[in-house]
């Protein structure tokens, strides 16, 4: 069964561990990911973005699937089903498909806009017993065609929206979507902790986990992020087993064509990755 992400997440910033949030794009993505999980008993959060949700044939598409996934595969660790980087109509949409999480990322909207919207789904998401996620302060990169610059969130905003009773808040901390740039300055720690005095118990959110230095990470957790999104790595990772096998010439002798073989090193390869991250995040044990 699907549940909020909300528990999960208050144990991790209590015991200074993080959750991983890991992005689907198909079956053998959400597999990979679940057996993962279950196998190192850590709690784990599927991210879906609105382009994989259409990729997938809609919301009430991946519900299904998740939950028979969860129930065919005897799953028994926490699972949150959330939405990534959610517009308004689109937090709506997984609210009515059975999503357990959702978040709304009014990051683009003036910050009285931004409230005003997080406010009204706080409400919807409390009578549905669901987790939301607000962000303050755009994340860079590129995600979904949504470009950001990497800014550091102003932590007084921060207080604003996380006292409107969302589960955790993604800030700006200078980091990015995607591969990082050999430029790039790294985490403004002293937004981090400025952000973490004003919101107190609130469990943070890291996005943009692929390529930040392993010390990065732990210190961001225990400056209170309980929540690191990882999608680009996943990818990276599938991408490179799969051509190795191609370029082996795997496909070519005798099924090696048949789609269970040919995705199956991908498939290994996001294990290792999910598995990699589980140990670094600390979340292992801790469904
Ligand atoms: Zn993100």
């Amino acid at each position: 069964m699907l549940v909020s992400a909300k528990e999960m997440l208050q144990k991790a910033k209590e015991g200074k561990y993080a959750v991983g949030q890991f992005n689907i794009n198909n079956l053998e993505w959400t597999k990979a990911i679940l057996q993962t999980a279950q196998e190192l008993n850590s709690p784990v959060i599927l991210g879906v973005s609105e382009g994989a949700g259409k990729y997938m044939a809609g919301y009430k598409t991946i519900v299904g699937m998740v939950n028979g996934m969860i129930e065919g595969l005897g799953i028994t660790v926490p699972v949150a089903l959330h939405l990534d980087h959610g517009s308004y109509e689109g937090c709506l949409k997984c609210v009515e498909a059975g999503f357990s999480s959702i978040m709304f990322d009014g990051s683009h909207y003036p910050i009285e806009e931004n409230v005003e919207k997080t406010r009204e789904l706080v409400k919807i998401c409390e009578e549905k017993g669901m987790s939301l996620e607000a962000e303050v302060g755009s994340i860079g990169g590129e995600e979904d065609g949504v470009v950001g610059a990497g800014e550091c969130a102003d932590p007084m905003e921060c207080k604003q929206v996380a006292d409107l009773g969302v589960t955790m808040l993604a800030a700006g901390i200078g980091n990015i979507h995607g591969k990082y740039p050999a430029n790039w300055k790294g985490l403004s720690f002293e937004t981090l902790e400025a952000i973490s005095e004003q919101t107190k118990d609130m469990p943070l959110v890291l996005h943009g986990g692929t390529g930040i230095p392993a010390d990065m990470i732990k210190k961001a957790i225990s400056l209170g992020v309980a929540k690191i999104n990882v999608n680009t790595e996943c990818q990276l990772a599938f991408a490179e087993a799969t051509r190795k096998y191609i370029e082996a010439g795997k496909d070519l002798e005798g099924k090696g064509f048949d789609p269970r073989k040919l995705l199956a090193p991908g498939v290994e390869a996001i294990k290792e990755t999910v598995k990699e991250k589980m140990e670094l995040f600390g979340s292992v044990n801790k469904a």
